[in-house]
């Protein structure tokens, strides 16, 4: 069994702020991400809050230079490995990680494996994902170009996936179940004023229509009860996330959204085991915080490893 003095489970803003203090303090660490380094930044167009970077940047290309910062304090020590956790079973004094099909033992670990989409649970939602139904404008965009669609959200994501869809499609419907949106102020300014922009307050997305593709979406005014059908080809869904916590034994305290709580330190109820960025259950999910709790946690696994003693 391959034996590590630090995992890092995930390779998002945070996974790769984690791994970068680990390799500039030489410590023997793993890196274990099922998909590509960046994390949520891949599915980000462009990134403007992220300091340092005044005209904004694109989040492809942030993921690169995150990345390209990691590989620079490479040591012969470090080890990437690319495939999902599936198991944590946590130890007294060291802690048992199944990756792909294979045991790796460590003595620290931190969980940055972020969120997920949160899906609506509509009839038509599942049936129609891929053939109309999407959680990604950047990622599916392209494919509605000319055309109209739903984006369904109140919160900065919506917001922000809207504003970007508008340069493709030729109508959008942003629809919100409340009156009042979460976003930032300077994104709704830029939504409720865009010519090809219809706002639907106080509406919910109650089916998608379609057999092989989305046809359009049923919606009803929860004030006043007035259903229509959105003559729409498209359906984006941004109502939240849900933590990557699957693998994550009940050791592991989380808040009722199974979002993993930990201390000042990010230091989990298992000693040895940190978690950072977007699984963390707190108020703000974004780059910047990402990689803030990440400069936290792997300092305090840092720390950690300094009083080790093994049994
Ligand atoms: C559309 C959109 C727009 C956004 N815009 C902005 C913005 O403008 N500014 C901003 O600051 N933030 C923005 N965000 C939020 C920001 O991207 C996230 O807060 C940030 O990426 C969280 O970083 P993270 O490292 O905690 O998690 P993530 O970025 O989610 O990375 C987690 C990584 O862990 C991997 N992983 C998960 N489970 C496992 C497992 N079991 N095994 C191995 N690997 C695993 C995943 O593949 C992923 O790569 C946006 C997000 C979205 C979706």
């Amino acid at each position: 069994m391959s034996t590590f003095d630090a995992v890092v489970i995930g390779g998002g803003p945070a996974g790769l702020t984690a791994a970068l203090y680990l390799l500039r303090s030489q410590v023997r660490t793993a890196l274990v991400e099922k998909l590509a380094p960046g994390g949520q930044m891949l599915k980000t167009e462009r990134i403007e809050n992220y300091p340092g970077f005044p005209d904004g940047i694109l989040g492809y290309e942030l993921s690169e230079l995150m990345n390209a910062h990691v590989e620079r304090w490479r040591t012969p020590d470090f080890t990437r490995i690319n495939d999902d956790v599936r198991q944590l079973i946590p130890g007294g004094r060291s802690h048992r990680l199944l990756v792909g099909g294979e045991w790796i033992e460590t003595k620290t670990i931190m969980i940055c494996a972020g969120s997920s989409y949160r899906k609506l649970g509509i009839p038509g939602e599942v049936e129609l994902t891929g053939k109309g139904v999407s959680y990604c404008a950047l990622c599916d965009g392209n494919f509605f170009r000319g055309q109209s669609v739903a984006v369904i959200g109140g919160g900065n994501a919506a917001l922000e996936e809207a504003l970007y869809l508008t340069r493709l499609v030729d109508r959008l419907y942003l629809i919100h179940r409340r009156d009042e949106f979460r976003g930032a102020r300077c994104y709704q300014d830029k939504c409720f004023i865009h010519p090809k922009m219809t706002v639907l307050r106080s509406t919910v997305a109650e089916r998608v229509v379609g057999r092989d593709a989305v046809t359009g979406l049923s919606v009803r005014n929860v004030k006043t009860g007035e259903e229509r059908v959105l003559d729409v080809q498209g359906v984006f869904v941004f109502v939240g996330f849900v933590p990557g916590a699957d693998f994550l034994p009940i050791e592991i305290e989380r808040d009722a959204q199974d979002f993993v709580l930990t201390d000042q330190e990010m230091q989990t109820s298992v000693p040895g085991i940190f978690a950072a960025g977007d699984i963390r259950g707190k108020l703000t999910r974004q780059v910047a915080s990402a990689v803030g709790d990440a400069a936290v946690a792997a300092s305090s696994a840092l720390r950690y490893l300094e009083t080790y003693e093994p049994a």
